[in-house]
Parts: structure tokens; C-alpha cells; sequence
């Protein structure tokens, strides 16, 4: 049904492409974020657009791997003893994720959505200048030795056994593909197709510009309680209320409590993460985002410098951001790509809103058809935000969104 009323909570990529993607569809949306467009993890990412990725977190042996990281000192994985026993129970749910029969679930359910990610992002970027910002060359992941590329041998059979293709590369396919890589890369696993986005903020706020462009609204509005009426829905904030025919929560890592309202208790928390940004000229040392296998985290060349991703960090929504873990990791950048110039220009945190299957949340509230779920896309929002509002706008629409919606529901855990 065209022409309804609609109300997107949250001005990320996620909110962002459901807004363009509902209003494609010819209805009323408003968009609406708390503290402005992109506020949240959508800004700082590494800008991957990861096609046909399928490896959730929870993989079978994670428990030894968190163990091991949690005493390292430049860890990739860190829990604040004060948050312990509220990440408990998610860490509990974790897993039992990581048993081989859940994984493959969570990997066929990923997959479904991740196959048709960069086709989605063609989709919502043809006609307009938006694909200036997207860049192919696909996505690299390097390991020093045979042992920590043997870790990978794991989620390769995800890979081969859903069809999602790669290439192992040797030493010299490295240095071809990235010859500035200190050649100390004893494999590399390669994923060709996928694009990379040069500037995730930009992205989102020019996807913003352009629905605004084509009639949308967009309000600083806080959403804090929804109504549910006989005939409508009504979103309030303090002072204020906006009353729609539907809502989308978007909302990210906020979008919990949000459902919660709704009837619907949902598992979700923040794995943050952290960004370094170096200098611009380093950025023209890579191609494509290349990940360290051995040490976990992205450089990203992007159009303001070369960005140094990484960490998962559990430590809630509101605590202090410890950009200690992220400026420990520069040596190990400049080992990587011994070119580089390791003049911190800024640094960053964001809350990826993570689920315990690394699956998002999606489609109607349990309790509420005037309610849908777009919100948990974990370490892939940017690579789904397109993909999942075509989803929403379907559901909307009350067209069948030609993917099996059960493993994405509110009420699944
Ligand atoms: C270091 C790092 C690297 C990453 N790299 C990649 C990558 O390479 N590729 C990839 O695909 N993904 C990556 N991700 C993940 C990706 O960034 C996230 O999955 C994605 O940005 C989530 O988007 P979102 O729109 O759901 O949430 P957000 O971008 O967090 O947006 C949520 C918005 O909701 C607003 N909001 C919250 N509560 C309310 C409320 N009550 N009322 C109104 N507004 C509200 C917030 O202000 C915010 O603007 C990375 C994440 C991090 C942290």
C-alpha cells in the first residue's frame, strides 16, 4: 500500500536507506534522529561493503579465542569489568551461537542477506551522484603465518559450502594486489567482488540530502515513548509527538528499549569499536580495506586519510570512550605498511548494535503491525543498510520481500 504516513527513527545507514527506500515506494516519511544525521556507528566505520560475507562472530571455539584475548595487551577483544555482569547473559546467548549447528544457520541466514548487498547498494545509488562514493576493488584479509591463516579454514567451508567465492592468494598475489604491504604476508584471502565506501559520513548524510532533495523531512526528535492508537501511531518525545500510519526503529544500539515498549525484549548490545585516523597521504598506499588476520583490524584508505579500524570493546552505551587499545595498535599499522605517516589526525568510537547470532532484527513487531524492525546489523550495517530497507519498504508495501523472514524475528531468542 503507497501514500502512508511513516516515521523512521534513527538517521543512520540504516535509517537512511529505509527512509529513500520507503519514500521510492511514494509515501510520507520522516526521519528522525535524536542528535542530528549519522550520529552514530554509521560515521566512523571502515567503509567495507563485504558481498557475500557469511561468517558470524559466534564460531565454533570462540570461547578459547575470548579467553586468550582478554589478558593479551593489544587484544582486540575487551570487556570493562564494571559492565560483566550486564554483558553476561548476551555473552551466555553468544555461546551458545558458536555450536557448529547454530552456526551454519546463522551463516545460510547472513548469507541470504549479504549476497545481494552490493547489487542493493547499485540499486539505490544508479541515477544519482551517490556512486562517486563507492569504489570497487573488493576486500582483503593477510596472515603472517600458516597457523593464523589454518584459523580460517573454518569459516572457508561456510564460504564454500554457501557458494560465497574467494581466492587464496601467496606472497607475490599480495604484493600484486597491494604492492606497498610489507612483505611479510604468508597468505592472503581475498574476496573480489564488493566495493569499499570512501566516506561513510558523507554517504549517509548525502543519502539524507537526497531524500530531503526529493520531499522527505528530517527532525531533530527524540524518540522516547510510542503510542499505539485505534487508527495510528504516535512517537513522543518530551515535549513534542508525531503521529504516523507506521514507525521503523532504526535507532541502532539504541533500539532496545524502543521495543521493549512494543512487547518485544530483544538481546541486543554494543560491541564498540574504534577508529584512528592517519594522515591523507597514506592513503594512497592501498587500493581496497585490508585487514590484518593476525591482529584484527582494517586500514581503509578513505578520501580524508587512511582510517585504522578495530576493536571490540564491551562496555555498554554511555561509558567513556578508552582510545588507548586503538593508538597501541599504530606500530602494528606501520608494520603492516611501513610507508605510513603516523601523525594521529583524529579518533573515534562507535556502537555497533550487535545480536548474539550476528543476525539483525527485521519485519513487523511481534505484537504490532504498525511497528517494523530494522536495527542489530552488527559489523555489517553499512554493507546491509540498502538491502534491509528494500526489505522493510516490501514489507510496507505488502509485497513479499522474496526472503524467509523467520530467522530475522523480534522473538527468535
Ligand atoms: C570500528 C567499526 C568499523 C566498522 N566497519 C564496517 C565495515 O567496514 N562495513 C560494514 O558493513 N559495517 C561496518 N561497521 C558496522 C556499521 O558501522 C554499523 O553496523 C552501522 O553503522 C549501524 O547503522 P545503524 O543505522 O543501525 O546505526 P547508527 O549509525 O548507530 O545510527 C543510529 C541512529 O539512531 C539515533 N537514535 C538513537 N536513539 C534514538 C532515539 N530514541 N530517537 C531518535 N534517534 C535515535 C542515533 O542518534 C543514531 O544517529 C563498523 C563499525 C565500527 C564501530
Amino acid at each position: 500500500m503507497s501514500g502512508q504516513n511513516v516515521v523512521v527513527i534513527g538517521a543512520g545507514i540504516v535509517g537512511a536507506s529505509t527512509a529513500l527506500a520507503l519514500q521510492r515506494d511514494g509515501h510520507q516519511v520522516i526521519l528522525i534522529d535524536r542528535e542530528g544525521p549519522c550520529a552514530g556507528a554509521s560515521f566512523g566505520n571502515a567503509g567495507a561493503i563485504v558481498n557475500e560475507s557469511c561468517a558470524p562472530t559466534a564460531m565454533p571455539g570462540i570461547v578459547f579465542d575470548v579467553f586468550r584475548m582478554i589478558g593479551r595487551p593489544l587484544s582486540p577483544f575487551t570487556i570493562r569489568l564494571s559492565y560483566l555482569p550486564r554483558a553476561l547473559p548476551w555473552m551466555l546467548r553468544f555461546l551458545n551461537e558458536s555450536r557448529r549447528s547454530r552456526v551454519n544457520a546463522n551463516a545460510k541466514n547472513l548469507h541470504a542477506l549479504t549476497k545481494v548487498a552490493e547489487k542493493s547498494w547499485r540499486r539505490l545509488t544508479s541515477g544519482t551522484d551517490l556512486g562517486d562514493l563507492l569504489r570497487p576493488g573488493g576486500w582483503l584479509k593477510v596472515y603472517e603465518s600458516d597457523k593464523s591463516f589454518a584459523g580460517t579454514a573454518f569459516a572457508r567451508s561456510l564460504m564454500d559450502e554457501l557458494g560465497a567465492p574467494y581466492e587464496i592468494l601467496d606472497p607475490a598475489g599480495i604484493q600484486e594486489l597491494e604492492p606497498h604491504l610489507a612483505p611479510i604476508y604468508a597468505h592472503g584471502l581475498f574476496v573480489r567482488e564488493g566495493l569499499m565506501i570512501s566516506d561513510p559520513g558523507r554517504m549517509t548524510n548525502e543519502m539524507i540530502e537526497l531524500f530531503l532533495s526529493r520531499g522527505g523531512r528530517l527532525q531533530k526528535f527524540t524518540a522516547e515513548r510510542l503510542e499505539i492508537g485505534a487508527d495510528n501511531i504516535v512517537v513522543h518525545d518530551r515535549s513534542d509527538s508525531l503521529a504516523a500510519d507506521k514507525v521503523v526503529i532504526a535507532a541502532g544500539a539504541w533500539s532496545r528499549k524502543l521495543a521493549a515498549q512494543i512487547g518485544d525484549r530483544v538481546p541486543l548490545d554494543t560491541e564498540r569499536g574504534y577508529h584512528l585516523m592517519l594522515p591523507a597521504s597514506s592513503s594512497a598506499l592501498l587500493e581496497r580495506p585490508v585487514m590484518s588476520g593476525d591482529h584484527s583490524f582494517v586500514l581503509s584508505p578513505m578520501d580524508e586519510g587512511l582510517r585504522l579500524a578495530s576493536q571490540v570493546e564491551f562496555a555498554g552505551l554511555t561509558a567513556a570512550p578508552n582510545y588507548s587499545r586503538i593508538r597501541s595498535l599504530v606500530p602494528a599499522a606501520m608494520r603492516m605498511l611501513p610507508a605510513i605517516s603516523t601523525k594521529e589526525q583524529s579518533v573515534w568510537m562507535g556502537c555497533r548494535p550487535s545480536l548474539p547470532d550476528s543476525l539483525p532484527v527485521l519485519g513487523y513487531a511481534t505484537k504490532c503491525d504498525r511497528v517494523l524492525y530494522s536495527f542489530g546489523h552488527q559489523h555489517l550495517g553499512m554493507t546491509l543498510g540498502p538491502r534491509t530497507a528494500q526489505i522493510t519498504a516490501d514489507l510496507v508495501a505488502g509485497r513479499d520481500p522474496q526472503i524467509d523472514m523467520r530467522p530475522y524475528r523480534a522473538d527468535r531468542f
